[in-house]
């Protein structure tokens, strides 16, 4: 409530276009908003595939954030609602969504075909960052996210890829075209979950930004943070560069929410 006395005191009269949510998009890849009813106690949980789903406070309700995963068939989903006693389910249709095709050509052809050594490189490195994917924390998450690099958006999020023409997985972050170098910043306050230097993603740091909801910085040039260590909203946290599986310098970024990749300009809060 405080947060929304304050928007409007700088805003005034661009309160009404100001978005605390992230937008409501059922779409493979998109984010389910859903509204639990109002803010009262107990504090509700919900809970979709075995996962936590992130609850967060807006305008006197609750609402439930579900990260739909990119490979969901148009259909229903059950998201499981916990009130005190009261259990209920909540039936979420989950909309058609095509994502276009991409065609990539990468020089380092080992980042298209690893090698035996690459590929034992991979699965370590699989089974670093699946866990970090996997936290779950009780801050409840600002929503609200500032675009962390300063350029013009390029690959999309959900874009079907194809690497040197072999199918890849699907392009699961937003670019962000800047050089390397450019400063890369904090889109919300969080926790940095983990920094490393992946055979795919080359310098990445992961900030936890509180229940599940994970931001990711890839193919960083420099990493300015440490694991453990509190960001704030837009605190430098290291610099654009080209490591990793590229085809020249950009940020990538990721945004994750029960342990699914979903578009980050669902959270990007617009003019
Ligand atoms: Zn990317």
């Amino acid at each position: 409530m405080k947060k929304h006395l304050l928007v409007f005191a700088l805003f005034g009269l661009c309160t009404a276009a100001v978005r605390a949510l992230p937008q409501n998009s059922p779409v493979p890849g998109g984010i389910a908003v859903l509204d639990l009813g109002p803010q009262g106690q107990p504090t509700p949980s919900a809970r979709w595939a075995d996962r936590p789903l992130a609850v967060v406070s807006e305008n006197g309700h609750w609402y439930a954030l579900l990260g739909i995963p990119l490979d969901t068939l148009p259909g229903e989903l059950d998201v499981a609602v916990t009130q005190g006693a009261a259990k209920r389910s909540l039936v979420v249709p989950v909309r058609p969504k095509n994502y276009p095709e991409q065609r990539l050509t990468i020089k380092d052809k080992r980042k298209v075909e690893p090698n035996p050594d690459d590929l034992a490189r991979i699965a370590r490195e699989q089974k670093i960052t699946e866990a970090v994917k996997q936290r779950f924390s009780d801050a409840m998450p600002d929503t609200t996210f500032k675009l962390p690099a300063n350029g013009p958006l390029s690959s999309r999020f959900g874009l079907k890829r194809i690497f040197n023409g072999l199918p890849r997985n699907p392009h699961a972050g937003l670019d962000v075209a800047v050089g390397t170098g450019a400063p890369v910043h904090a889109p919300a306050d969080g926790v940095v979950a983990n920094t490393g230097d992946y055979f795919f993603n080359g310098n990445t740091v992961f900030i936890d930004h509180g229940q599940g909801l994970i931001s990711a910085y890839m193919h960083l040039s420099r990493v300015d943070v440490r694991e453990g260590q509190k960001v704030r909203k837009g605190e430098l946290i290291g610099a654009v560069g080209a490591t990793g599986r590229v085809t020249g310098p950009h940020l990538h970024w990721a945004v994750i929410m029960n342990n699914t990749p979903v578009d980050p300009e669902l959270l990007l809060s617009r003019p």
